[in-house]
């Protein structure tokens, strides 16, 4: 191990328990002053506690991100995230392109999904996911796409190099036959039952071991690199995003905020003030500035489909440097949505996003998790790097998928339920207050736990393993 290697774990361990003591004696105190005096000074001790406790956390995580720079893997990690992702991109280069594409298996998928560009990537995605799993080149048909009429092509590269054409011997819908020559399969929600086993969050079992070790959230990766694969961007995108990289000064350190306000709020999703997402912001500077790094600015990417909310940022936050195009937010409204011009804006809003550091944003968005996915093909593992006011990360359409209990619990309130080692939770949402809310699958009781007990798990499923492609 590094020098600093052994030093840093009993720091660790003396931080873990300098907290427990801390907390421990400031409790009771707490508890002592309210009996004694109900009064300002147990609310002063109270926040006091609450900053200590801020302290502590710092100095752990600060000594957490230390271990890793110093146990000697970093190099094992860089080299590992590369090779399976090479690996994927070879195989996906494989099926796309197939030698004949005239006697191919060919999986038909239509872009044009009634809804966003992050849903309808997701929609592309999903294509792709069962393309790969039944082995079918993944044909995109995107003429008179809502977003640009010209269709895919003319803004990211072909997803094929040989293969564009829908024509075979056979055509049928989904599920069809496996012999059948062309599928064309439906959106992700009309799919009848039995569904296919590719849906998120099946992770490739022959990949899921590798991808377990190295990164913290295996499904985002494999769903990141199928968008590495598709926003292979054509020239006019990758100048645009060269100029605008320039235009805004973007560099790091730098934290992305999506604020999803218009037609969201209300129907999917509740309204979230700036106050809501800017702690968070600072917060994770704050403990940039704790792990030793220096902060020339506090710099912010901030996207959003309301103009105004660029504008009060700069306004009320004057410490932050935020960069970002109200010309932009005011093309994504529900009137100019469907328009090359909002394209380029959601394109550019996007790839930004996903190139900061950290995201603060509603995961109720697909703009989001779509930037979140992408984050992770750029990053050994960037599956922390991440705040959601509102969702825990979801595929939309998603294969049911169950947590595992790993630390027992008996319920302390009546909102609360009891969980067993092993039991399967079916998780609702996190409350991002130390509790999350799910049903307990054994005892059928719903409820909040404590969200650490409670730990999500690959689902690892049998995909072809592509023997053609050398691994
Ligand atoms: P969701 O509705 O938020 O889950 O995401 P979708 O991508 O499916 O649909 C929302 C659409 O609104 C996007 O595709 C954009 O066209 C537009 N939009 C939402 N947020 C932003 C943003 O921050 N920037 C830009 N440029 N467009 C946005």
């Amino acid at each position: 191990p590094g020098s600093g290697y052994e030093e840093i774990l009993r720091k660790l361990y003396n931080g873990i328990t300098e907290l427990g003591f801390y907390t421990k004696a400031e409790l009771k105190m707490a508890v002592k002053q309210i009996k004694e005096e109900p009064t300002s000074a147990t609310i002063n001790r109270l926040l006091a506690l609450q900053a200590g406790i801020r302290e502590h956390k710092q100095s752990l995580l600060k000594s957490l991100s230390q271990v890793k720079e110093e146990d000697g893997y970093a190099l094992w990690r860089e080299q590992e995230s590369k090779d399976l992702s090479d690996l994927v991109q070879r195989r996906i280069q494989f099926l796309q392109n197939p030698e004949d594409c005239s006697t191919a298996k060919k999986l038909i998928c239509n872009l044009n999904k009634g809804c966003g560009f992050g849903c309808q990537l997701h929609h592309a995605v999903y294509c792709f996911l069962v393309a790969y799993g039944t082995q079918r080149t993944l044909i995109l048909k995107s003429k008179g796409w809502r977003y640009h009429k010209g269709g895919w092509e003319e803004v990211f590269k072909p997803v094929s190099e040989t293969c564009l054409s829908p024509e075979g011997d056979s055509l049928a819908n989904w599920p069809g036959k496996p012999d059948t020559q062309v599928l064309v399969l439906p959106i992700i929600d009309s799919l009848l039952p039995p569904r296919s086993p590719y849906l998120p969050p099946a992770v490739p079992a022959d990949l899921a071991p590798r991808l377990a070790r190295l990164h913290g959230h295996p499904l985002s990766w494999w769903v990141g690199q199928f968008l590495k694969y598709l926003l292979r961007p054509q020239a006019t995108i990758s100048d645009l995003l060269k100029n605008t990289a320039d235009k805004l000064g973007f560099k790091g350190p730098i934290v992305g905020v999506h604020i999803r306000r218009t037609d969201k709020v209300g129907t999917e999703a509740a309204f979230h003030p700036l106050d809501e997402y800017m702690p968070a912001v600072a917060e994770w500077f704050d403990q940039q500035i704790a792990n030793g790094k220096t902060i020339d600015k506090r710099r912010v990417f901030l996207a959003s489909d309301d103009p105004k909310v660029i504008s009060e940022a700069r306004t009320r936050f004057p410490d932050y440097e935020i960069l970002g195009d109200p010309d932009i937010a005011k093309t994504a409204a529900i009137g100019t949505r469907y328009s090359d011009t909002s394209l380029y804006g959601i394109i550019i809003d996007i790839h930004f996003l996903s190139r900061c550091d950290f995201l603060v944003c509603t995961f109720s968005s697909q703009v989001c998790r779509v930037a979140y996915e992408i984050m992770q093909s750029l990053h050994v593992d960037a599956s922390a790097s991440f705040r959601s006011l509102d969702d825990i990360y979801y595929y939309g359409g998603q294969n049911a998928h169950n947590w595992k209990v790993a630390q027992s619990h008996v319920a302390k309130r009546k909102e609360e339920i009891d969980l067993k080692v092993g039991d399967s939770i079916a998780v609702a949402g996190n409350h991002w207050d130390g509790y999350s809310r799910g049903k307990n699958r054994r005892t059928g009781m719903q409820g909040l736990y404590p969200s650490f007990k409670v730990e999500d798990r690959v689902e690892a499923v049998k995909f072809p393993t592509y023997p053609e492609v050398p691994l």
